[in-house]
């Protein structure tokens, strides 16, 4: 039989918790899944120091213990798991893996993950933890005094190649096409820095190693067809993100990334009773803060539409 749901909030990040903690407090008796990343994306970031209210700023992974204390401190029913299978034709039907969940209200804080390229030799050193990583914040300081190769031109590949060059010997940066995507200040910043070296039409064809860790990366000139090896032992990835809304993609308007449409000025999605918060349905700001502000926003919309309902 299903397990009947007041407000089911899907996903542990900043939107989930802060939604957990608004529905908990207004009574929504909220049942939280925490999703294949318990804490979500800030749990793979050392300090965050542009969140209001930490003047020292505070680890990300001690800032999603924090969140998810509060929102048990309200009574939020937290669960570990995901959301396998949703129906939302006839009522607001989910299933954590076999567990048949039927709601009344759904807050949707399922956030985005770090895109690869997806080369058999990337996915092995990433599963090894040898040198493929999609988080130079994270990981750069195993890199101190190394080579390393990122991918991407848009302004996280130039954040991150910027971060690394503090930290390592060299940073060397592929570029696809012959111009960044990145804001013109991001890629003045690269441009400038001396042992930051862009080479554009260039894309990564294999990872190699010596089958624990990373060596180095064979690239293509995406012109001329050359190949070419580079030594490095690490190997960033920053060419985007993508939310994690797969399992809604039957129900729920989305863009063509995988970006699911709310109503202008609400977390409201296109079926009743179901909203979204966070990287879920947000490209352009994608910050905690943000990330939380709309998991407020959707507590708020949510008890708004349980309440007319029972009027
Ligand atoms: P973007 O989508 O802006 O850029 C992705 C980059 O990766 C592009 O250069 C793209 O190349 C490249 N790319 C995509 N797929 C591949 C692939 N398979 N192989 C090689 N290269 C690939 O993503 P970002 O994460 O950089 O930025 C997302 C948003 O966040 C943007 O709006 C950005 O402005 C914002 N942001 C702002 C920051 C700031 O202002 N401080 C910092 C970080 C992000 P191509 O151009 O050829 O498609």
């Amino acid at each position: 039989m299903a397990e009947k749901i007041k407000c089911l909030i899907i996903g542990s990040g900043p939107a989930g918790y802060t939604a957990a903690i608004y529905a908990a407090r207004a009574n929504l008796y909220p049942v939280l899944y925490q999703g294949i990343q318990p804490g979500g994306q800030l749990t793979t970031t050392t300090d965050v120091e542009n969140f209001p209210g930490y003047p020292e700023g505070i680890s990300g992974p001690d800032m999603m213990i924090d969140l998810q204390k509060q929102s048990e401190r309200f009574g939020t029913d937290i669960r570990n798991g995901w959301i396998t299978k949703v129906d939302f034709s006839n009522g607001l039907k989910l299933w954590a893996d076999n567990h048949e969940l039927e709601c009344e209200s759904v807050i949707i804080s399922t956030g985005a993950s770090a895109k690869y390229l997806g080369l058999e030799s990337e996915k092995k050193y990433l599963e090894l933890g040898g040198g493929v990583s999609a988080c130079a914040v994270c990981d750069g300081f195993f890199y101190k005094n190394q080579d390393v190769v990122i991918v991407g031109g848009g302004d996280s590949a130039c954040e991150e190649a910027h971060y690394l060059s503090k930290l390592c010997k060299k940073v060397i940066m592929l570029v696809r096409k012959d111009n960044f995507r990145a804001s013109k200040i991001m890629q003045e910043r690269v441009q400038k820095t001396n042992n930051i070296q862009i080479l554009f039409n260039t894309s990564a064809v294999e990872i190699k190693g010596d089958g624990q860790v990373v060596t180095s990366v064979l690239t293509k000139n995406n012109i001329t067809g050359e190949l070419n090896e580079i030594p490095a032992t690490g190997f960033f990835v920053a060419i985007g993100h993508k939310p994690n809304t797969d399992v809604f993609k039957p129900f729920l308007e989305m863009d063509e990334t995988g970006y699911i449409i709310n109503k202008p000025g609400s977390t409201k999605t296109n079926i009743q009773g179901v909203f979204v918060s966070g990287d879920a349905a947000d490209h352009t700001y994608r910050q905690a803060i943000t990330a939380a502000g709309t998991g407020c926003m959707a507590a708020l919309d949510a008890e708004k539409y349980l309440a007319s309902k029972e009027n």
